[in-house]
């Protein structure tokens, strides 16, 4: 009988590498002062290239969470259970410390090494992230209200992970949300509705809705309510002090395109309970201290997923056959290969770099400014291109790319996430752009931070040139606050890579993204870009 199912020219799995092992991650790493953190990302790297972490995040993604809105007896209850391999996902996360170790340690990098660490970890899975990512975030903003802090400081810090609900301040640790999105008003959160009324003891009583609340397990969720001195943030623990649930009711999940394994649902306050943080009427001013560290992890999700996407691709071109030789070795697919490798070691460093730049605010005005617009400025466009590396990564793969089971349309799905929240695409450019209108302290600390990789490229210097002419005039500027942010972007990634990166991937950077020689697809280097050496650094 003739063998008909013989399997040939097929890849391996990518399993059971270290996702750490990315030449422009550790240089990144280490340019912004958390080379100390080394050993901790490389173990960590090891554990989300392995099967074991990889089988987690499928299956996580595969088996979405359930909500249980009532017990069988007819009580509400609330609750979502997940599949148990999110909570493995979930412990890693918070055991790592990517929930809140810089809070806790403050020690210089510390940013920088979480960053780095959300970068790997990202690629086991990126749904479970959304709680990592608020709790991480939630700290600043509560600082705001010391009291509070010091109470709820320590338990989002603690390094455990503690799913079982119970009463905040009987548990050892804590997850936090955030409670802003309502149907009529999202990015517009002005617009808010839900109102918080003064109670005799200093808490409010909140009753409202909210369209899109993910990880409604959470301990806490930050969330903005309108009080009598005007829109301001609560916290409104999902259990009371006593033990009772809170009136914070789940109506439903949302049926999302990707992002499975978090659950992000509608929920219906009904006098819940929550207690003030900062000033009434400055719950903007308080939310946005959140947000703007969620930012940060919105560019480290899209740099890693360009990431994997490349690794994915890399992979597979060296073991496919395709006309005779491997697809690594055909003119076309390196010239595609080393095209998705320039942007996503951009993406990277200039992720290593804003992190160094939260790391550095605290105690230095040029990097509190830089922070400020280069989040703004890398969060439109890393985000921006993240779907688009993912869609050319997976075709990268052919066929198998669009099945499942490699994981490519996983990615292919989670992509645009990142770009939607925390200020899709519009409003980040618009934001980039209040910055600077607001804190003209930005513009210039941000030409300060180009202006030292000026003289090595005159491509470099010309769209520096040309961008103090845009900016040079602010007429029509909400119109061509793309653009602008854009190039301001754009700008920004080719000086790190020219002070941090590689020689190659800096020049085929500039030449394509700043000097124009380039197509309208990834895949269109001039002849003179170093592809062997791009590829050397981008190896898996
Ligand atoms: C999976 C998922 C999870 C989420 N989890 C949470 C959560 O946990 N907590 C939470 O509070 N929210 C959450 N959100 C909500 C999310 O932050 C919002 O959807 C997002 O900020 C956009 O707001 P919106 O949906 O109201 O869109 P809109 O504000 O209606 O925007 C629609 C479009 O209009 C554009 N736009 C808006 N204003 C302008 C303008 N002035 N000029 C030009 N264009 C403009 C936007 O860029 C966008 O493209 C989640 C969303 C998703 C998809």
């Amino acid at each position: 009988m003739p063998a008909t199912h013989e399997v040939t020219n097929q890849a391996p799995p990518l399993q059971g590498h270290d996702v750490a092992a990315y030449r422009p991650l550790l240089d990144g790493l280490r340019a912004n002062g958390a080379g100390w953190a080394q050993d901790a990302l490389h173990e960590l790297g090891t554990l989300a290239g392995s099967a074991r972490a990889q089988e987690w995040g499928r299956v996580a993604e595969k088996v979405p969470p359930v909500l249980h809105t009532h017990d069988r007896y007819g009580h509400r209850i609330d609750e979502v259970e997940y599949h148990p391999y999110y909570h493995e996902l979930m412990d890693v996360s918070v055991r790592h410390g990517l929930h809140a170790a810089p809070w806790r340690e403050e020690k210089p990098g510390a940013h920088v090494a979480r960053s780095a660490k959300m970068f790997v970890w990202c690629q086991a899975d990126a749904g479970h992230l959304c709680p990592i990512s608020m709790t991480y975030a939630a700290i600043p903003a509560l600082r705001t209200e010391p009291e509070l802090a010091a109470l709820y400081e320590p338990l989002l810090g603690n390094p455990v992970y503690e799913p079982e609900l119970r009463a905040p301040l009987e548990k050892s640790a804590l997850i936090a949300g955030m409670s802003m999105t309502e149907k009529q008003g999202g990015s517009d959160v002005r617009a808010n509705t839900t109102k918080a009324v003064p109670n005799a003891d200093g808490s409010f009583a909140l009753t409202g809705h909210k369209w899109f609340t993910s990880a409604p397990n959470s301990d806490v969720f930050l969330t903005l309510a309108v009080a009598p001195g005007g829109l301001s943030c609560f916290l409104v623990p999902k259990i009371l002090p006593d033990g009772s649930r809170n009136t914070v009711h789940l109506q439903r999940l949302k049926d999302k395109l990707g992002n499975k394994s978090n659950a992000s649902s509608e929920i219906e306050y009904d006098n819940a309970l929550g207690w003030p943080i900062g000033e009434q009427g400055r719950g903007v001013a308080t939310i946005i201290k959140m947000v703007n560290m969620t930012r940060l992890d919105c560019l480290t999700c899209s740099a890693s997923a360009m990431r994997l996407g490349l690794s994915q691709a890399l992979h597979h071109a060296q073991h496919r056959s395709a006309f005779g030789g491997l697809l690594i070795d055909a003119p076309l697919m390196r010239n595609v290969l080393a095209d998705l490798a320039v942007e996503a070691e951009a993406a990277t460093l200039v992720t290593m770099r804003l992190a160094g730049a939260v790391d550095r605010a605290g105690a230095d005005e040029h990097e509190a400014e830089l922070r400020r617009i280069g989040i703004a400025i890398s969060k439109y466009w890393v985000c921006k291109r993240a779907p688009v590396h993912a869609g050319e990564a997976l075709e990268c793969l052919g066929g198998n790319g669009y099945v499942e089971e490699s994981g490519m349309p996983r990615l292919y799905r989670e992509a645009p996430l990142t770009s939607i929240w925390e200020g899709s695409g519009n409003v980040a450019a618009l934001d980039a752009l209040r910055a600077m209108a607001r804190q003209p302290a930005t513009v210039e600390a941000y030409f300060a931070e180009v202006e030292k990789a000026s003289g090595v490229d005159a491509r470099l210097d010309d769209a520096i040139a040309l961008l103090r002419k845009e900016l040079s005039d602010f007429e029509d500027v909400e119109y061509r606050a793309r653009r602008v942010v854009e190039l301001m972007a754009l700008v920004l990634q080719g000086a790190e890579l020219h002070r941090t990166g590689d020689a190659a991937v800096a020049d085929a950077f500039c030449a394509t993204r700043l000097g124009g020689d380039w197509g309208g697809a990834f895949g269109t280097l001039p002849t003179a870009a170093d592809t062997e050496a791009i590829l050397a650094r981008a190896a898996i």
